[in-house]
């Protein structure tokens, strides 16, 4: 898992066809990734990076339980 996280490029904003995170506001309390049913996402937890990360974002399906999950408004 860690080798594909490095491939990715760092964005700061990351998108499914439904939603977007910005990493930015991202606090990393896995709150989202615990509502999320269909484990679009999933947390990256190295060095100084905490936050959310896109596991599977083909699986979104727009049902927002993320979104409302999320204090921080990292999720639109
Ligand atoms: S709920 Fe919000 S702050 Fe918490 S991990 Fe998800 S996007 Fe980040
Ligand atoms: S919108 Fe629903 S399916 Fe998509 S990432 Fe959020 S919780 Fe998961």
């Amino acid at each position: 898992m860690l080798k594909a996280i490095l491939r990715q490029p760092r964005k700061r904003i990351l998108k499914t066809r439904y939603i977007s995170i910005d990493v930015r506001k991202c606090r990393g309390c896995g709150k989202c990734i615990a509502e999320c049913p269909n484990d679009v996402l999933a947390k990256v937890n190295f060095f100084l990076h905490n936050h959310v990360h896109l596991n599977n974002p083909q699986n979104c399906t727009g049902c927002l339980a993320c979104k409302i999950a999320c204090f921080h408004q990292a999720i639109t």
